[in-house]
């Protein structure tokens, strides 16, 4: 075999071997994309019995990929909100909340059903 032929098998292979390794760390950092950041997290509580949690990113993109926990009925909800099953009363309830720059409570900001809703505390008083 003449050595510059050799060569090129000898580097085809260190860049393929090289690729492979690329590759595999893409795809493994792939699943490790989401952060896992204690720091950043959004807010949920369930509508029914109250029940709330701060979920990290991660921890979210878990409850999506879990069957049977989001809730997917288009009809009934606005398309883009997210209904998680509740772990407590198992209905699904859990939707975003808010905490109330007043009160400092957490509330259900959109209902299971799509509607707005404001701190249930606030709206106590303005009714007053
Ligand atoms: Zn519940
Ligand atoms: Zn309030």
């Amino acid at each position: 075999m003449p050595p510059v032929l050799k060569n090129v098998i000898l580097l085809t292979v260190v860049v393929l071997a090289l690729g492979g390794a690329a590759w595999y760390t893409y795809s493994k950092h792939g699943e490790d994309v989401i952060p896992d950041d204690p720091t950043v997290t959004t807010h949920w509580m369930c509508e029914t019995c109250g029940w709330n949690t701060s979920l990290t990113e991660r921890k979210l993109e878990e409850w999506r990929h879990t069957p049977g926990k989001l809730r997917r009925d288009p009809t009934q909800v606005l398309s883009k909100q997210q209904v998680f099953l509740c772990p407590t009363c198992n209905t699904h309830t859990v939707v975003g909340a808010l905490q109330c720059k007043t009160h400092k409570t957490w509330y259900c900001a959109i209902s299971s059903k799509g509607q707005k809703l404001d701190c249930p505390q606030c709206a106590k008083e303005q009714r007053k």
